[in-house]
């Protein structure tokens, strides 16, 4: 065999732009997958689509005890067992919901979202939101797991500053990997305080929805014809040209859900190198806005 040529059955990962995830120093590409009503959608096309992304080097998957009441987690479970990837080569992220973050409810809620995955460890487990539980209790849990290494890392999830002070007062420096929050060109609230205390804590930023759910700017708008001029310098699609510009800092991630192989395709060439000259078309078609609370969906 030619040095350099992948051996037959080998599918050869193609450079998807990767970073260390915050103070963990784990090397995760800058572009995952999420999976939010993928339960909705044909079955077949999700699974496939999800080991498309596999393919392409998309190999941090972000699910959730809640999506689907557990069936999505089966999904992935199926897309990764079907897939020419390691376990070993894939990122996966789940949530407990904050009705079942008691310090023994966290416990009993990743067991079994570790049944579903029919894997034995998760690479990222987070609260899904601030909940009525108390944090201490939460945390103590998440720190349990990690401890019994059924969890590699964990983080929490549409936390604001306040919320991850409190958070760091329990759990320390280096314990949070990430805060995953509500992230799309049109939403961009987290620039204001949440993006920069997370960098200074080292905690990665995971945005999510960054189509806005399916509600990306139309190509005659004034967005997307700014997305369009800066993705025909690139050669790219103006999808393309929003995830390289949410990843834009050192901090930054992103998860498009997708259950096409083909947006999937698309989404795998997000890692852009823009020019200051792209982000300032970008910043003045799309602004920041004001200051304010953390938005959710
Ligand atoms: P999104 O990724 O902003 O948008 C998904 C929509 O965009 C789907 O309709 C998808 O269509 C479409 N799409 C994807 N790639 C495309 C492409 N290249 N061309 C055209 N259309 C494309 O929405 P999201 O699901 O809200 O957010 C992404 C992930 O973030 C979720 O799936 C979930 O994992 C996570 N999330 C987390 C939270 C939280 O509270 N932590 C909240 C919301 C979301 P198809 O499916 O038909 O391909």
């Amino acid at each position: 065999m030619p040095p350099g040529r992948p051996a037959p059955g080998v599918v050869r990962t193609p450079p998807m732009r990767a970073r260390a995830l915050g103070w963990t120093g784990q090397s995760i590409p800058i572009v995952g997958q999420g999976t939010w009503n993928m339960e909705q959608d044909d079955r077949k096309r999700a699974v496939a689509a999800l080991q498309r992304g596999l393919d392409l080097g998309l190999s941090h998957i972000d699910t959730a005890e809640l999506y689907g009441s557990g069936r999505v987690e089966e999904l992935v479970a199926e897309a990764i067992g079907g897939s020419a990837r390691r376990r070993d080569e894939i990122f996966l992220a789940s949530k407990v919901v904050p009705s079942n973050a008691s310090r023994d409810g966290t416990r009993q809620a990743c067991e079994r979202s570790l049944r579903r995955l029919r894997t034995d460890h998760l690479d990222l487990y987070m609260l899904h939101w601030p909940g009525s539980h108390p944090l201490a209790e939460t945390i103590a849990a998440l720190e349990a797991l990690r401890a019994a290494g059924k969890v590699r890392f964990w983080g929490v999830s549409n936390f604001d500053v306040r919320e991850l002070e409190a958070a760091l007062r329990i759990a320390g420096e280096t314990a949070i990997a990430c805060n995953q929050v509500l992230y799309h060109l049109e939403q961009r609230s987290i620039e204001h305080r949440v993006l920069p205390f997370c960098s200074q804590h080292r905690i990665a930023v995971v945005g999510y929805s960054p189509f806005g759910s399916g509600d990306f700017p139309a190509p005659s708008s004034a967005g997307g014809r700014a997305l369009a001029q800066v993705a025909a310098r690139h050669g790219v699609s103006p999808r393309a040209v929003a995830l390289s510009f949410l990843t834009r800092h050192d901090a930054l991630f992103t998860i498009p859900k997708a259950s096409s192989a083909g947006h999937v395709a698309e989404n795998a060439r997000g890692d852009v190198d823009l020019s200051a000259e792209d982000v300032d078309t970008i910043d003045g078609a799309f602004p920041r806005g004001k200051s304010g609370e953390l938005p959710t969906l």
